[in-house]
C-alpha cells in the first residue's frame, strides 16, 4: 500500500522538476528537489562575463498561460514575483543578400510588413500559414499538448480525422511552408520554428508550425533575464514546502522489490523515496548516468535522432550598431544546405543561421535604457549570439580551432550587416560544454528531435518502464520549450499522482 504522504525525489531543477515538484508538494508530499547546479533554472542560466550577468538560454517567455497557472495553483500570481513586459519591437531579419525584414509581433502588423517586404501574394500566403498554424495549435493544444500520453487513436477520435490531417502530419514542415510562400526568404524565416526544438524542417512535420502560432499569441520580456522565472518557481516551490538542495548531483535511482525506493548522491548520501521524477533527458537514463535499473525503464537511445545543439557567445563590450533592435536574426545563404549540414551530415553549416539578443534594447524602462536603440554608439552592452550546432559534445574533446574560426566567421558576418561587436569580455557555450552541464546529450538542447508524424508518439512520456520513476522535462511529451517543459513536469506529477 502507498502511503498517503509520499516521499517523492525530483532529480533536476529545469522547467519540469520545478514544476512537477510545485503540484505534489501541493498536495501535501513530502518533496525533495536535487539539482547538481548551485543554482535552479537548468537551461535558463546566466553566465558571468567580465563581471556583468548575460543571460545565455531562452530570452522570451511564451504562452505564458502555462505558468499563470502553476502560480495560481499555488495560491500565488507570476505578475507578484516578477515584472513582466510585452515582446512588442519587431524582430530584425536579415538575410545573405543584404535584405531586411523588421518582422512586427502584432498579424496584421506582420502581414502589412510582408506585403511591403514581397509583395501582397506573399502576404495572402502569409495570412493562410497564419491561419493554418492558429489551427493546428488549437486542434492540438487541447487533444495532444496537454495530455500526458499521447495516442494516434485517441487523437483522431477526438479532433477528427480531418481537423488533423490539416495540421500537416505527413508533410514537412519545408514543404507546407513552399505552399505559402514562393520567396525562399519567407521560407527561412518560418522555418526556423523547427529549430525551437532543434529539429531540421526538412525533417519535421509541418504540425510544427503551431510554435508559429504560440509565438504570436504574444511574448513578454522578464524583468532581469528569464532564469528570474526559474528563481521565482523556487520561491514558490519552497514556500510550498519543498527541500531545494543545490549542488547536489544524483548518481543513482535504487530500486526495492521491482519498484523506486530512493536516490544515491555522489557522496553516496541514500535518500529514501517511494517516488521520483527525473528532470533528466531520459537519453541520460538510457546511457545508464542514473544506474543500470534506471536505464532499463527507458527507451534505448539509439532509437531516437538527437535534436540540435547550440554555441554560445555572451559578451559584454561596445557595441555599434544604430537602430538595431533587441531581437535580430542573420539568416545563412543556403537553408537546405544549412539543415542538411546539421541533421544529416552532423556538420556545422558553412553559413549558418545567427541569431542575436540585445537584452538591453528590449525597451524602455526595463533594463535602465529609456530608448529602443539601445546605448549611445560604442557603449558597453551584452549580447547572445547563438549558432545551432550537432549534438556532438560526447564525442571527444572541444575543437577550439573550430570554435574560433566559427566564432570569427559568425562576427564577421555580424560586422557586414552593420552590427560591429567588440569581444572584450565573453563566454563561450558549445556542444561540449553543454554535455558537461547535461550529461547523456552530447549536447542536444531538446530532447529527440521531433522528426515525421510518429515523432510525438515515440517521445517518452512521464510514465516509465520502471514503476515509481517518472520522467519530466523538454525531452519528454509534450516537449521542448520553456513552457512544454513545465508542462510536461506537471502532467508527471498527475501521473505519478494518479498511480
Ligand atoms: C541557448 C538556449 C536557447 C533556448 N531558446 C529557447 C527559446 O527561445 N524558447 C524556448 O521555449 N526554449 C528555448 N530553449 C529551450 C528551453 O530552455 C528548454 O527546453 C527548457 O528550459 C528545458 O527544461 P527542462 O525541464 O528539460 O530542464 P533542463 O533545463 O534540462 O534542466 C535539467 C536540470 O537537471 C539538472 N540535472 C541533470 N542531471 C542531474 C543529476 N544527476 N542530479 C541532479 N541534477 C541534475 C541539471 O543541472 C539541470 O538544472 C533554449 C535553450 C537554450 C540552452
Amino acid at each position: 500500500m502507498m502511503p498517503t504522504r509520499r516521499r517523492i525525489g525530483v532529480i533536476g531543477a529545469g522547467m519540469g522538476g520545478l514544476a512537477a515538484a510545485i503540484t505534489l508538494a501541493r498536495q501535501g508530499h513530502d518533496v525533495v528537489l536535487l539539482e547538481a547546479a548551485t543554482r535552479p533554472g537548468g537551461k535558463l542560466r546566466q553566465v558571468s562575463v567580465g563581471g556583468v550577468m548575460i543571460e545565455a538560454g531562452p530570452a522570451a517567455l511564451t504562452l505564458r498561460g502555462v505558468f499563470d497557472t502553476i502560480f495560481e495553483s499555488a495560491g500565488t500570481r507570476l505578475d507578484d514575483h516578477l515584472r513582466l513586459t510585452p515582446r512588442v519591437q519587431p524582430v530584425r531579419h536579415i538575410f545573405a543578400d543584404g535584405s531586411i525584414l523588421d518582422l512586427p509581433m502584432d498579424a496584421e502588423d506582420a502581414e502589412a510588413a510582408i506585403g511591403r517586404f514581397a509583395g501582397a501574394a506573399e502576404a495572402r500566403g502569409y495570412r493562410a500559414f497564419r491561419a493554418r498554424a492558429r489551427a493546428a495549435f488549437t486542434t492540438l493544444e487541447s487533444t495532444l499538448l496537454s495530455r500526458a500520453r499521447p495516442s494516434a487513436l485517441a487523437l483522431a477520435s477526438q479532433a477528427g480525422i480531418g481537423r488533423l490531417l490539416a495540421t500537416g502530419p505527413f508533410t514537412t514542415l519545408w514543404d507546407a511552408l513552399g505552399e505559402h510562400f514562393a520567396d525562399p526568404r519567407l521560407r527561412q524565416v518560418f522555418a526556423r520554428t523547427a529549430g525551437y526544438v532543434g529539429t531540421s524542417p526538412l525533417q519535421a512535420p509541418a504540425t510544427l508550425m503551431l510554435i508559429a502560432d504560440a509565438e504570436h499569441q504574444g511574448g513578454w520580456w522578464v524583468e532581469g533575464g528569464l532564469s528570474r522565472l526559474a528563481e521565482a518557481l523556487a520561491d514558490v516551490a519552497t514556500s510550498q514546502g519543498v527541500r531545494l538542495r543545490l549542488g547536489v548531483r544524483v548518481a543513482e535511482v535504487l530500486v526495492a522489490g521491482g519498484r523506486v525506493s530512493g536516490l544515491r548522491l555522489m557522496d553516496n548520501e541514500t535518500i529514501p523515496c517511494d517516488a521520483v521524477v527525473a528532470n533528466v533527458d531520459s537519453a541520460a537514463l538510457a546511457a545508464g548516468r542514473l544506474g543500470v535499473a534506471a536505464s532499463r525503464a527507458v527507451a534505448p537511445v539509439a532509437l531516437m535522432a538527437r535534436s540540435f545543439s547550440a554555441i554560445t557567445w555572451a559578451v559584454h563590450g561596445p557595441l555599434h550598431a544604430p537602430g538595431m533592435p533587441a531581437e535580430c536574426v542573420l539568416h545563412g545563404e543556403d537553408a537546405r544546405a544549412e539543415y542538411t549540414a546539421l541533421a544529416y551530415r552532423g556538420r556545422m553549416p558553412a553559413s549558418p543561421s545567427i541569431t542575436v539578443f540585445a537584452p538591453d534594447r528590449f525597451g524602455p524602462g526595463l533594463v535602465g535604457r529609456d530608448a529602443i536603440g539601445g546605448a549611445p554608439p560604442g557603449d558597453a552592452e551584452r549580447l547572445l549570439v547563438m549558432v545551432h550546432a550537432p549534438a556532438r559534445g560526447d564525442q571527444g574533446q572541444p575543437d577550439v580551432a573550430a570554435t574560433t574560426a566559427c566564432g570569427a566567421a559568425v562576427f564577421a558576418r555580424l560586422a557586414q550587416a552593420g552590427i560591429l561587436v567588440a569581444r572584450e569580455a565573453e563566454h563561450i557555450t558549445g556542444p561540449v560544454q553543454f554535455e558537461a552541464l547535461f550529461p547523456g546529450t552530447g549536447g542536444a538542447l531538446y530532447g529527440p528531435a521531433v522528426q515525421g508524424w510518429q515523432a510525438t508518439f515515440s517521445r517518452p512520456t512521464a510514465r516509465t518502464k520502471l514503476p515509481g520513476l517518472y520522467l519530466a522535462g523538454g525531452g519528454t511529451h509534450p516537449g521542448a520549450g520553456v513552457a512544454m517543459a513545465a508542462r510536461s513536469g506537471t502532467l508527471a506529477a498527475e501521473e505519478l499522482l494518479g498511480a
